[in-house]
C-alpha cells in the first residue's frame, strides 16, 4: 500500500541529473511540457499531436507517460492520437468523466511516480487546485510545478467554473510552495499579464525587473518560462491580494469598498477580463 500523504517521505527538491523539462509549442500560445531523462519523454497537456510527435521523433524519444491539468481541448487534445500512434501509455489525469483518455486517475494528496523516466522515478505530489474548472490539478515535485491553467506568470486563469474563494484558495496554495520551485505553466500569457498587474501596481520594481527578463527571453524567441513561486509572489497582482497597494488599486476600480483578499481577488480578475 502507498505510504499516506502524512508519512511518505517528501519527494526531493531538485531534479535527478540528466532529467530536463523542454517546451513544445503547440497553437498560438500554449506550451506542451517535455519532462526528458535520456531517450524517455513525458508530456504534460498534449493540446495536439503532431508539435508532440515530431519534437519526440527529432530526438529518438520514447513517450513512457502523460500528465493532464484540466480537461480543456487544448491541454488533452492530442492524447487520443499520441496513443493511436505510439502505443498506449500510463494517463493521469482529474477524475472528471470529460477526460475519457486518463487512464490513471488523480486526486488530493496522491503521487505520480513516473517509474520509467530514471532509477527510483520522477514523482509528482498532487494537489486539486480548483477555480479555472471543477477538477483542475497541478503537480509538483523535485522542484518543479506544472500549474496547467491555475497560476500563469504573473496572472492566473479564467474562473470557468470557480468562485473566487476557491480560487484564489487554489492560487494560496501554490503560493504557499517553496520559493525556488520552478513554474511551468499552460500558455505564453507573461507579457500581457505584465502589463496589466503595471496598471495594478505602477510602483512594484519587481515587475519591472521581471518584465526586463521576460522581454529579453522573448526577443531571444525563448519562452518567458519558467518562472518561480518567489517571483510569482513578487510580482503576480493574483498572489498579492493582501497587499494594500494591490488591494487599493482593485478597490478603486471597483468604486466600492471591498471586504478583504478574496473580494479584492474577484475584482482583479474581472477587471483583467476586460482590460
Ligand atoms: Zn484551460
Ligand atoms: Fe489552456
Amino acid at each position: 500500500m502507498p505510504a499516506s500523504p502524512a508519512t511518505r517521505p517528501a519527494v526531493p527538491s531538485r531534479l535527478p541529473d540528466g532529467v530536463a523539462i523542454e517546451p513544445i509549442t503547440a497553437f498560438k500560445d500554449n506550451y506542451i511540457w517535455c519532462i526528458r531523462a535520456g531517450n524517455r519523454a513525458v508530456v504534460v497537456d498534449p493540446g495536439e499531436a503532431p508539435p508532440v510527435l515530431a519534437a519526440l521523433r527529432a530526438a529518438s524519444l520514447q513517450l513512457t507517460g502523460i500528465l493532464l491539468t484540466h480537461h480543456h481541448a487544448d491541454h488533452i487534445g492530442g492524447v487520443a492520437e499520441l496513443v493511436r500512434t505510439l502505443g498506449p501509455v500510463p494517463v493521469h489525469g482529474p477524475v472528471d468523466e470529460r477526460i475519457t483518455e486518463a487512464t490513471v486517475r488523480v486526486r488530493e494528496g496522491d503521487r505520480v511516480v513516473l517509474e520509467a523516466m530514471c532509477e527510483g522515478g520522477l514523482a509528482f505530489d498532487v494537489l486539486e487546485v480548483p477555480g479555472h474548472t471543477s477538477s483542475h490539478v497541478a503537480f509538483h515535485g523535485h522542484g518543479v510545478l506544472f500549474s496547467g491553467d491555475t497560476l500563469f506568470s504573473v496572472g492566473c486563469g479564467r474562473m470557468f467554473e470557480g468562485t473566487p474563494p476557491q480560487m484564489s484558495a487554489s492560487l494560496d496554495r501554490l503560493a504557499a510552495l517553496p520559493a525556488d520551485t520552478r513554474v511551468f505553466c499552460g500558455h505564453e500569457y507573461t507579457a500581457a499579464n505584465i502589463a496589466f498587474a503595471r496598471a495594478v501596481e505602477p510602483d512594484n520594481p519587481a515587475i519591472d525587473a521581471w518584465a526586463a527578463t521576460v522581454e529579453q527571453l522573448r526577443t531571444a524567441g525563448r519562452p518567458s518560462l519558467p518562472s518561480t513561486i518567489a517571483t510569482e509572489r513578487a510580482t503576480n497582482p493574483f498572489l498579492r491580494c493582501a497587499e494594500p497597494s494591490v488591494a487599493r488599486a482593485a478597490t478603486a476600480h471597483a468604486g466600492r469598498a471591498l471586504s478583504g483578499p478574496v473580494e479584492v481577488f474577484g475584482e482583479l480578475r474581472a477587471w483583467k477580463n476586460t482590460f
